[in-house]
């Protein structure tokens, strides 16, 4: 099957009525500040949901619309995409969209318009396109080892798949990482296959940053809107146990997001974050056009030699702008107002339909 056209789209888009736009999402994710951000900027809402996950969008009362589904993934089933442009929908993708809907699916089968690049999914998606992107922008990565052989000091072990972070270990030679790989298969969290797949990068040692940047399309400006750094269980409940009892209780770290604090950075870093976007927006743009636009996560670690080291990012919405939902230390000093990262891709959106300009920001 063939990719969906930006024409089609385009087409789609041509026969919508402008002045009744409705801003949708699947029930998940970054869901509540992107409907509510809608709903901020004047926009109708409507929310895919599967049946029985819809509390919080009813109690928060940020829908309009609920679109039910039995399963996520049946967000690109026919019915469900000709009710979303039968409400002139423009679709917000977070991380659960695409992971649910599945990223062929959005490729090739979502004929409905979408906020952002759709081509750039991939980029994320895949390590090595990732790392390209990442590397050719001249930003600072976690070194990469080809194998398991050439560990000569501490390095992160990762494992693909949407386990988010379970498996995940650390070690320092080629005999721990054995011996680690079979614990991790005894309980059952990695398989035989995964070992292949094991992506072996530098242990940064360093405190966390996720920056969560706009792009304008629309201005040709990098906004930095907000930062969180990631709750992880178990490793942040393991770090609470003392040394001698850690080692007593024999636990195996993870690193499985369970939530976001928010964060600012010192302000001498914030030269280098501004310059790490911009810098990121020109690569992107080389290598998959038009580039970022809209929402993009730089996931960093900070250490001691003041390095800001990216070892991860999201070319859309990222989960951690839920740390910001009523702005944040930065979308305020940009805005003076209460600017999350959901009301400000609406803002771009009501900025576009302003100056007839939504071809710039819909794929
Ligand atoms: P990821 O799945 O790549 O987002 O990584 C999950 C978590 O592992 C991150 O939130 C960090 O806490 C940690 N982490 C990832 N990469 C590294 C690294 N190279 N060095 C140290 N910690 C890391």
């Amino acid at each position: 099957m063939g990719k969906v056209k930006k024409s089609d789209i385009m087409e789609i888009l041509d026969s919508y009525d402008k002045s009744d736009i409705t801003i949708a999402t699947l029930g998940s994710h970054t869901a509540l500040h992107i409907l509510r951000g809608a709903k901020q900027e004047g926009f109708k809402t409507a929310v895919v949901c599967e049946k029985g996950k819809e509390v919080p969008y009813e109690r928060f009362g940020v829908a309009d619309e609920f679109i039910f589904v039995d399963e996520y993934k049946d967000i690109v089933k026919e019915e469900v995409q000709e009710k979303l442009r039968s409400l002139n929908a423009i679709v917000v993708p977070h991380g659960s969209f695409v992971a649910y809907a599945g990223l062929s699916n959005v490729e090739d089968k979502f004929n409905v318009p979408m906020f952002g690049n759709r081509d750039i999914l991939r980029w994320e998606a895949e390590r090595d396109k990732e790392r390209e992107m990442i590397t050719k922008a001249e930003i600072r990565m976690p070194n990469k080892y080809d194998k398991p052989e050439d560990i000569d000091k501490a390095v992160m072990v990762k494992f693909p798949g949407a386990r988010g972070g379970q498996g995940y270990f650390i070690c320092s030679s080629f005999d721990e990482f054995n011996e680690k790989i079979d614990e991790m298969k005894a309980r059952d969290w990695i398989t035989d296959d995964d070992v292949k797949d094991a992506h072996i990068e530098e242990y940064v040692c360093g405190t966390n940053f996720c920056i969560h940047y706009f792009y304008s399309a629309l201005n040709d400006e990098v906004e930095v809107l907000g930062m969180d750094s990631r709750y992880e269980t178990n490793i942040d409940g393991i770090v609470r146990i003392p040394a001698q009892d850690q080692i007593e209780a024999n636990l195996s770290p993870s690193y499985v997001v369970s939530g976001n604090h928010p964060v600012v950075i010192r302000e001498s870093l914030l030269p280098k974050v501004f310059e790490n976007g911009d810098k990121l927006v020109e690569s992107a743009k080389e290598l998959v056009a038009p580039g970022m636009n809209g929402p993009f996560c730089l996931q960093c670690l900070v250490n001691d030699d003041r390095e800001i080291v990216i070892f991860e990012m999201s070319a859309r919405i990222d989960g951690g702008t839920n740390s910001f939902m009523n702005g944040s230390a930065y979308s305020y000093i940009q805005f003076g107002e209460e600017m999350s990262m959901g009301r400000r891709i609406s803002r771009e959106i009501k900025n576009a339909i302003a100056q007839d300009k939504l071809d710039v920001i819909i794929t």
